[in-house]
C-alpha cells in the first residue's frame, strides 16, 4: 500500500500494487495545465528542464480515492474531456484522467522524495519546441509509442475492460 497526500495532508489517495508505467509527458496540454495550475495558491507541479511533466500511471482499481468532497476537477477549456483532479483543501494537483479511461496519471511530485517510481519513457516529444535537447537516458517517443499503448491495453484486459468512475465535488477555473 502506498499512501499519497496533498500538501496540507487532509487528502489521501492509497495505491496498491505496481504502476502501469512511469513516464514524462512532453505534450503542450500538460505544460499549459501546469503553468495555469501553478498560478493557483498551492499549485506546485514541478516541470523538467524541457517542460516535461512526470506522471505515474495506475490502474483505477488499484487506487482508493478520497471522498468526492475532497476533490475538484480542472479542465483546460469547458469543452475539454480530460480532467486534472486537485485536492479541494489546498489545490494540490493529484492526477489526470481521460474521459472513460481505465487508468489515472498521478503527478509524480506526490511521492515522498526518493520514493518516486523512476520514469522509463518520455512521450509526445514532438510537441516540444526543441526536442533535440532532450537527454537520451530513457527512450524519447515522438508521440505515444507502442510500448505505452500496449501497457495501457494490457492493464485494461487485466481489469476486465472496466473503467470505474472517480467522483469529484465540482469544477475549478484557473
Ligand atoms: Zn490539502
Ligand atoms: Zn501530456
Amino acid at each position: 500500500m502506498t499512501p499519497l497526500h496533498c500538501t496540507c495532508g487532509q487528502t489521501e489517495l492509497v495505491l496498491s500494487g505496481a504502476p502501469i508505467l512511469s513516464v514524462e509527458c512532453c505534450c503542450t496540454s500538460c505544460r499549459t495545465a501546469a503553468e495555469r495550475l501553478n498560478l493557483l495558491p498551492g499549485g506546485a507541479i514541478p516541470l523538467g528542464p524541457q517542460g516535461q511533466t512526470h506522471f505515474v500511471l495506475y490502474r483505477k482499481d488499484r487506487v482508493t480515492p478520497p471522498d468526492a468532497g475532497l476533490l475538484v476537477a480542472f479542465r483546460l477549456t469547458p469543452q475539454s474531456t480530460t480532467r486534472r483532479i486537485l485536492s479541494a483543501c489546498c489545490h494540490t494537483p493529484l492526477f489526470l484522467e481521460f474521459k472513460g479511461g481505465h487508468w489515472i496519471s498521478l503527478y509524480a511530485a506526490l511521492w515522498p522524495k526518493g520514493t518516486t517510481p523512476k520514469a522509463t519513457l518520455r512521450t509526445m516529444t514532438s510537441d516540444l519546441p526543441a526536442p533535440q535537447t532532450l537527454p537520451h537516458d530513457i527512450p524519447n517517443a515522438r508521440t505515444q509509442n507502442s510500448r505505452f499503448i500496449w501497457a495501457l491495453l494490457r492493464a485494461w484486459v487485466e481489469m476486465g475492460f472496466r473503467s470505474p468512475p472517480i467522483p469529484t465535488k465540482g469544477e475549478i477555473d484557473g
